[in-house]
């Protein structure tokens, strides 16, 4: 049997940069580096031509290609972590694998599990961290325990930045892969998917557009957001080279790789989040969930027109501007008192740059139930955000092609009504 160590790429898709990948070719001659198309998460895909499943694909592709150039391939598999495994150990003499950590609840189960196979085989998993500057468990307050609120969580986050900048994994001792020859890679077909005709925006992060950041980030009808959520969830870009491009040109968009984490650390401490309110109080809201509602929201027929070019936008490419977000989600849980759940569902579909915490963080706090949430009583008023964030309905009208017709439809809700019976529901469960 061949001697190989292993590196499992999960969330981590590129090679320069690459934390595990640094360490086991640095302490390992013979690395063979290996993907698993999860079966557990794909299965529950429902849509086949999913956008994300055929950026993976594609990413793996490249990273094979690349892998080629060096003389080495990536084995590719397909089916449940734990079983993969059990059949590499038949096929290979394992003699360590290496991979990044991953946070998220299933992750966290799969590499236990993962671990105790390769430790009953007297095989060690060593996980580094790359996906996030600190990881949960490196900010904590005076009495070690985690914050709850974001402000003083970024304080310290930057001060521990500031005083010891991350540097970037380098250089990657190429010379320790195994040489083979090209490895199969399975096609889309082959895993059940088709390709997306949904395109993915570029990895490269636009120094302009971050510089100007806190300028332009609210403007739905600007390009003034960086788009690089796929890539951070993905890993097909690096954490550590983005936040210090940050720290150089804009304090409002390292700002915003700061929630990343805090809501990464959230999840981490309180994996209970992920199907119940932050604030257990909240969860005695009796919501209406109005089925009919639900699918005008999600069809972006609510008849208020910053809702609909949102969810439109969100339908179409897979991406929903973040003031927009907020709205949308604020309408469905507060003006139609719908389950925040249903619409962190809907996101989770949709969404290119779904990442479980931070989806998860931001319905809460739309909905006033998470930690650090909007008030309750703070509900949006969505014409005066429309009036303040898409003045000249550029968004709007780009989203709405027939909105000054009678095609479009009429607002489903009084918006004064919506937000009176919103606060005294939340009010009268809360008071219980
Ligand atoms: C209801 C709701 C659901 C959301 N769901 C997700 C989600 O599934 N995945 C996701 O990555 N973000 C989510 N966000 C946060 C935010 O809307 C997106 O990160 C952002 O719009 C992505 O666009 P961008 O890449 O152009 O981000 P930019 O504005 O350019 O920001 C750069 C990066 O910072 C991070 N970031 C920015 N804002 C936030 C934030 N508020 N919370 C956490 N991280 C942030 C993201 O990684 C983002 O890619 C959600 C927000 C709301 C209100």
């Amino acid at each position: 049997m061949k001697k190989v160590s292993i590196f499992w790429f999960r969330r981590d898709l590129r090679l320069e940069d690459n934390h595990g990948l640094y360490q086991a070719l640095k302490e390992n001659e013979n690395v063979l580096p290996l993907f698993i198309f999860d079966k557990n998460i794909l299965d529950k895909l429902d849509n086949k031509a999913d956008a994300r499943v055929d950026f993976i694909h594609d990413q793996i592709g490249k990273i094979h290609q690349e892998l080629a150039k060096k003389g080495s391939s990536i084995l590719v598999k397909y089916g449940d972590p734990e079983v993969i495994f059990k059949e590499l150990l038949n096929e290979y003499s394992i003699t360590a694998v290496y991979t990044n950590r991953d946070y998220e609840p299933y992750a966290t189960t799969r590499d236990e599990k993962v671990t105790r196979l390769l430790n009953k085989n007297h095989i060690q998993l060593h996980r580094y961290k790359d996906q996030v500057i600190f990881e949960p468990g490196e900010i904590l307050n005076g009495s070690g325990e985690f914050y709850k609120v974001f402000t003083p969580f970024s304080k310290v986050w930057l001060s521990k930045f500031h005083s010891a900048k991350p540097e970037e994994f380098k250089p990657m001792h190429w010379k320790n892969l195994l040489q083979t020859s090209a490895l199969e890679l399975p096609s889309l077909q082959e895993i059940s998917f088709t390709k997306s005709d949904i395109s993915i925006p570029s990895k490269t992060a636009d120094e302009d557009i971050i510089a100007h950041y806190n300028q332009t980030r609210d403007f739905p009808a600007k390009k003034g957001t960086s788009r690089l959520g796929i890539h951070l969830r993905f890993g097909t870009i690096s954490i550590r080279k983005l936040a210090l491009k940050a720290s150089e040109l804009n304090a409002t968009y390292l700002n915003e790789l700061i929630w990343r984490e805090f809501y990464m650390m959230i999840l981490a401490y309180n994996p209970q989040v992920v199907d119940q309110a932050f604030k257990p109080a909240y969860d005695r809201i009796p919501w209406r969930n109005k089925e009919e509602e639900f699918a005008a929201w999600c069809e972006g027929k609510t008849g208020y027109p910053i809702v609909d070019a949102g969810m439109r936008e969100l339908n179409s490419t897979g991406y929903m501007h973040n003031r927009v977000r907020m709205i949308v989600a604020s309408f469905l849980t507060k003006h139609l008192l719908i389950d925040w759940r249903w619409g962190e569902t809907y996101f989770a579909e949709k969404l290119l740059d779904y990442e479980l915490a931070s989806n998860n963080g931001g319905w809460q706090w739309a909905a006033g139930t998470g930690t650090d949430a909007q008030p309750y009583f703070r509900v949006f008023n969505p014409t005066s955000q429309q009036e303040k964030f898409d003045k000249n309905w550029k968004y709007i009208k780009k989203w709405i092609p027939e909105i000054n017709s009678d095609k479009y439809p009429k607002p489903i809700v009084d918006h004064k009504f919506a937000r009176q019976r919103a606060i005294d529901t939340y009010k009268s469960a809360l008071n219980q």
